[in-house]
């Protein structure tokens, strides 16, 4: 399984490159506006037709996949309930740190302009955009008068807030809709499953968006790729950092120095696997035995953190948000940039701790503020090293969380923290 993957990341990886050299081959012999065979039968024939065949296919599944993984997720909080007020401290820094960490994002990328410089809408490829509705609006569309329509016009926000309802009734009653449950957990790994197989075949989609990319921009689309790449890792490092460095130190009165000894080790597996999920085990086992965190608090926050709270995910659609807008030349309004913090911050909670699944959820935040979902395939090709540093960076939020509210509770053994 672990084979197949690392296979894939590579065929991904190859497809990038093979794309950006016939696309920039395209464009030096061709010249893009030529109008001959290879820009009517390649570039806006073959590539064109792949590409949007392997679009449509991610955003087939967006849909599906968050209200699966949200109604699965918010039905599984029951023990908030039962907590109380554990349930409610963790999910107040869950949420507000992954929203810091976006609105970081969303500020640094502001500064670098990763996107500008490819203007691919000048080129005529231009995005047809709505107007982005007003925010009195957007607000109160969140409650869908009809989730169906929600779902057939993949209004994101309403399909959302219908999950999170349609899960928390399904805690409410408990065993009383076992049935309900045990199918939603089913239809979830399906999903999950039909993501699998889409991935599969990411390659021809990223070498088809890729080369026509290329083939339109030439060499000047390389300088933006990079400057995305840098201002992810640039942002994740400053939240890891700066944000979760003063969490531990103000809130925790705790070194942030003596956490970060004991816990690389831990990330270096989050970092190689990339999934939040298939590191849990070593990270409860770090929280407790290394951080001195009690398995009380451990066991409840830890897995809802696996789940739910992905900062490092929020950062990337952060800056993919920008980056896309900028490339497509579509100006972000205050409502878009506000609508992106809520959505991103909501789609971190639906995002799967499994590698990869952060693309897929930022068709969504995408969708949302109206901006073309193509613009995933330029960033998908160099987000594996991505998605390892910022899996890194979501369990490391997980395990602070769980420090900070132990500590808080009385339940954080400070002799084993500082040994
Ligand atoms: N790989 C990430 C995780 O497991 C999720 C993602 O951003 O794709 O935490």
């Amino acid at each position: 399984m672990k084979k197949q993957k690392t296979g894939l990341t590579t065929k991904i990886f190859i497809a990038l490159i093979a794309g950006a050299i016939i696309g920039v081959t395209i464009n030096l012999i061709a010249g893009f506006d030529s109008k001959g065979i290879i820009d009517s039968w390649l570039v806006n024939g073959i590539f064109d037709l792949v590409g949007k065949m392997f679009i449509s296919a991610i955003m087939m599944l967006v849909v599906p996949l968050v209200l699966t993984s949200l109604i699965c997720g918010s039905a599984g909080i029951e023990d908030i309930r039962k907590l109380g007020r554990v349930g409610i401290k963790t999910l107040a820094f869950y949420i507000s740190t992954t929203s810091i960490a976006i609105a970081l994002a969303l500020l640094l990328s502001f500064i670098t302009r990763p996107g500008i410089g490819f203007s691919i809408a000048e080129k005529g490829v231009a995005f047809d955009t709505q107007d982005a509705p007003g925010f009195v609006e957007t607000i109160s569309s969140i409650i869908p008068a009809n989730p169906f329509m929600a779902f057939a016009e993949g209004r994101m926000l309403q399909v959302i807030f219908f999950a999170l309802l349609f899960g928390f009734a399904m805690s409410m009653l408990g065993d009383k809709v076992g049935t309900v449950r045990k199918g939603m957990e089913e239809l979830n790994e399906v999903v999950m499953k039909m993501v699998v197989m889409i991935m599969h075949t990411a390659p021809y989609g990223v070498f088809a968006l890729i080369a026509n990319v290329f083939a339109r921009e030439g060499f000047g689309a390389f300088l933006p790729l990079i400057k995305y790449f840098l201002t992810v890792l640039a942002v994740l490092c400053i939240h890891f950092a700066f944000i979760y460095g003063s969490a531990l130190k103000f809130i925790g009165k705790l070194s942030p120095i003596v956490f970060l000894k004991k816990f690389y080790p831990t990330m270096l597996v989050a970092f190689s696997t990339a999934s939040s999920n298939a590191t849990l085990p070593v990270t409860m086992d770090t929280a407790e035995n290394k951080m001195g965190v009690s398995n009380k608090i451990a066991s409840f926050t830890l897995p809802l953190g696996a789940t739910i709270n992905m900062d490092g995910t929020a950062i990337m659609q952060g800056v993919a948000v920008v980056f896309i807008a900028q490339a497509y030349s579509i100006e972000l309004t205050f409502v878009n940039i506000i609508t992106v913090i809520l959505t991103a911050t909501l789609a971190s909670i639906g995002t799967a701790g499994v590698p990869s699944v952060g693309l897929i959820t930022l068709a969504m935040v995408l969708r949302q503020v109206n901006l073309p979902v193509e613009g995933i395939a330029l960033i998908m090709g160099i987000d594996r090293i991505l998605d390892m540093t910022r899996t890194a960076v979501n369990i490391s939020g997980d395990t602070i969380g769980s420090i900070i509210i132990a500590k808080s509770e009385g339940e954080l053994d400070q002799s084993v923290f500082n040994q």
